[in-house]
C-alpha cells in the first residue's frame, strides 16, 4: 500500500511525464484523471499500466545506491542498520553521513548510534570545538548528517566539493588513530595479564620483544 507521501511523488512524476509527452489536447483530461485517483486506485493504476514505480523510486535513490555500494563511496564506519560515509561535497573536515540501509523515512536507532560513534572519533582526531547532527531525506530515505564545527559552521555554510582521493586520505587520519587504540588497549591488556610477580621475567621478555616493533 502507498503512503499518502508516496502517492503524492508518483502523481507528480506521472503529471510531468503527461505535460511532456502528451498531444496537447489530451493533457487537461489526463492530469485531472490522475489527479482526482486516490491511493488504492493509483496502485491498480500502475500495475495496469506494468509501471513499476515502487522500483524505480528506489533505483532512483542516490542513498539506497551509496549503501548497496552501486555509487562509490569512503566509508568510514558501519553496523548492522547502517553505514557511515564521508560527504563528497564537504562543509567542513570530516563532514560525513550516516545511510541506513533500508529505504525509510525515519531511520533506525542504531543509524544514530553509529553517528554518535563517528562524531566521536572526529573529536578525537580532528578536536573541531563541537560536532552536530541534523537528519534529512530525499524520496522519503532519511539519513543522518554528521557536522563537525571548527569555527562558525553550520549545516547551511558553503559546501566544497573533495575529490576521492582527499576523502580516502581523511579516512586514513580517522583509522590511524583507530589502530593506535587497538595497539593500546592491547597494551593495557597486556599490561593487565602479566601485573603478578611471577610472571615479571616473561613481561620483560614480551615487552622487549613488543617495543620495537612500535618504532616507525
Ligand atoms: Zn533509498
Amino acid at each position: 500500500m502507498l503512503s499518502e507521501e508516496e502517492t503524492e511523488e508518483i502523481k507528480k512524476k506521472i503529471t510531468s511525464h503527461i505535460e511532456t509527452n502528451f498531444p496537447p489536447e489530451q493533457i487537461l483530461s489526463a492530469r485531472s484523471q490522475i489527479e482526482s485517483m486516490n491511493s488504492e486506485q493509483l496502485e491498480k493504476f500502475l500495475e495496469k499500466n506494468n509501471i513499476m514505480m515502487s522500483d524505480e523510486k528506489k533505483d532512483e535513490c542516490v542513498f539506497c545506491a551509496i549503501a548497496s555500494g552501486k555509487i562509490g563511496s569512503v566509508k568510514i564506519g558501519e553496523n548492522e542498520k547502517a553505514i557511515a560515509v564521508l560527504d563528497i561535497n564537504p562543509i567542513s573536515k570530516g563532514h560525513s553521513m550516516v545511510i541506513p540501509f533500508e529505504h525509510n523515512d525515519v531511520a533506525p536507532k542504531e543509524a544514530m548510534s553509529l553517528a554518535e560513534k563517528i562524531s566521536k572519533e572526529i573529536k578525537k582526531k580532528f578536536s573541531p570545538k563541537n560536532v552536530e547532527f541534523s537528519k534529512s531525506k530525499l524520496f522519503g530515505h532519511e539519513v543522518i548528517n554528521i557536522l563537525p564545527v571548527y569555527k562558525d559552521e553550520d549545516f547551511n555554510s558553503e559546501k566544497s566539493h573533495a575529490s576521492m582521493e582527499e576523502l580516502e586520505k581523511i579516512k586514513e587520519e580517522l583509522e590511524k588513530e583507530e589502530k593506535e587504540e587497538e595497539e593500546n588497549s592491547r597494551e593495557q591488556n597486556f599490561k593487565g595479564k602479566f601485573t603478578k610477580e611471577t610472571d615479571k621475567v616473561s613481561f620483560e621478555e614480551e615487552k622487549f620483544l613488543w617495543l620495537p616493533k612500535r618504532i616507525p
